[in-house]
């Protein structure tokens, strides 16, 4: 078994970290709506934007035939902003059209885009003028999900910590459990800790608007995703005190999750071993299974999803791999601390992006697996290196034990491929 005890290997956190400021090559935050939408069942995420924008989400998010999309775009020409208070009358008036059509929305997004014509709109203004017309019944807020400054997945942290400061107060002990899981996760996490005897829980994002969530001084948060710095900082103004731990991916980091917040929460050791022991062996048979392939191998990540570093850690601690450069779009020290105390002293840390320079560094060290953005893994896989799409990471259930196998499977999976590709070259 792993040696659980943080550092215990001579951790990455305090590791020199190489920091780059040039090209990048990610999503833009518009992506998060595809899998906060499912999430959130009677939100609506109207996106002011181009063309461009509604593209992306269309072929992104696929049709939906049984039921109408809870996502849009208010296409804005150039010539909408003729007159910035025209934009302001079409952009209420399309939202009421809609709002009229939907009662079933009871929260409305304005996501704002980067095309310059849009970033001109001051959609918090408008927001709060479409709020009060349409309060009680609709809530309306606002978020940027322009690719210009952020990564795909700050889209999600961006929506969350726009919901922070309207949440309701509260003054009980509670928990905060904050970040968009899929439903099956999300009802195993809430099993795992309502058997150990934690059920004074709350969601952010809840399914619905009238699944209160509250915050106070004695709320105390956990979060489940490493990419939600923004919504982290919005809490702690809120009064919430953060539970740090590393992230819930594999055995050890599941457990260890759960450890911070059983700890937290006076449950003992008895209790918490009763109700881990099982699914944590579970787990650990599964990802042996999965990572067959990995054992030995090198793997290298590209910033973008922002799971880079809880992801090298799983797969080095579980997995049997090496890092040679762990890439993370931001590192922040109170979320990325604890997955950096455990991964194995010797990667190259680095935050931001300069492409040419970091696409040198790979080709330089030719890893066994590059985990990259859709658009560097083709041209990558010409030139002989094997990759996974740091995007599949997002859109899998892949979160605590029962998907800890998975998880290990999606990156031996690529690497099993190449090899039998490989023997077929050779016979
Ligand atoms: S990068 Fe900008 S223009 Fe392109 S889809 Fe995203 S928000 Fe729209």
């Amino acid at each position: 078994m792993n040696d659980l005890t943080p550092g215990a290997t001579g951790g990455c956190r305090t590791a020199p970290v190489l920091k780059q400021r040039g090209q990048r090559e990610v999503f833009c935050g518009l992506t998060g709506i595809i899998w906060l939408h499912r999430k959130m069942q009677d939100a609506f995420f109207l996106v002011v934007g181009s063309r461009t924008c509604a593209h992306l989400l269309q072929s992104a998010a696929g049709v939906m035939i049984f039921a109408e999309p809870r996502f849009g775009t208010a296409i804005l020409e150039e010539q909408d902003l003729a007159g910035m208070k025209d934009a302001h009358t079409e952009l209420d008036r399309e939202v009421a059209r809609l709002l009229a059509r939907r009662p079933d929305i009871r929260q409305l997004f304005l996501v704002g885009s980067c095309p310059s014509e849009v970033i001109k709109i001051d959609l918090a203004r408008a927001a709060e003028r479409l709020s009060q017309v349409h309060a009680p019944h609709v809530r309306v807020l606002n978020y940027s999900g322009s690719g210009i400054e952020t990564t795909f997945t700050e889209g999600e942290d961006a929506c969350l910590a726009s919901m922070v400061p309207v949440l309701k107060d509260t003054a009980a002990r509670e928990l905060l459990l904050v970040g968009a899981l899929p439903d099956v996760v999300e009802d195993q996490m809430l099993s795992l800790l309502g058997q150990m005897g934690i059920d004074n829980i709350r969601l952010l994002p809840a399914r619905r608007i009238d699944d209160t969530t509250a915050v106070g001084p004695n709320t105390v948060f956990a979060l489940t995703q490493p990419f939600l710095g923004e919504t982290h900082a919005a809490l702690e103004r809120r009064g919430a005190r953060h539970i740090a731990a590393p992230f819930p991916f594999g055995e050890e980091g599941t457990t260890l999750w759960l450890q911070a917040i059983a700890t937290k929460f006076g449950v003992s050791a008895d209790t918490f071993a009763s109700v881990t022991d099982a699914p944590r062996a579970r787990a650990r048979k599964a990802i042996l299974q999965a990572s067959e392939g990995l054992r030995g191998k090198s793997v290298f990540f590209f910033p973008d999803s922002q799971l880079e570093i809880p992801l090298a850690r799983f797969l080095t601690r579980e997995c049997g791999m090496t890092a040679i450069e762990v890439g993370s779009p931001y590192i922040h020290d109170a979320l990325h601390g604890p997955d950096l105390d455990l991964l194995p002293a010797g990667p190259q840390i680095s935050e931001g992006q300069d492409v040419d320079l970091q696409l040198d560094r790979a080709r330089a060290a030719r890893p066994d697996l590059t985990v990259c953005s859709l658009g560097l893994a083709n041209p990558l896989e010409a030139e002989g290196l094997t990759t996974k799409w740091a995007i599949e990471l997002v859109f899998t259930p892949v979160h605590f034990y029962e998907q800890a196998g998975d998880l290990a499977g999606l990156f031996s999976r690529p690497v099993r491929r190449k090899s039998l590709l490989k023997l077929e070259a050779a016979e």
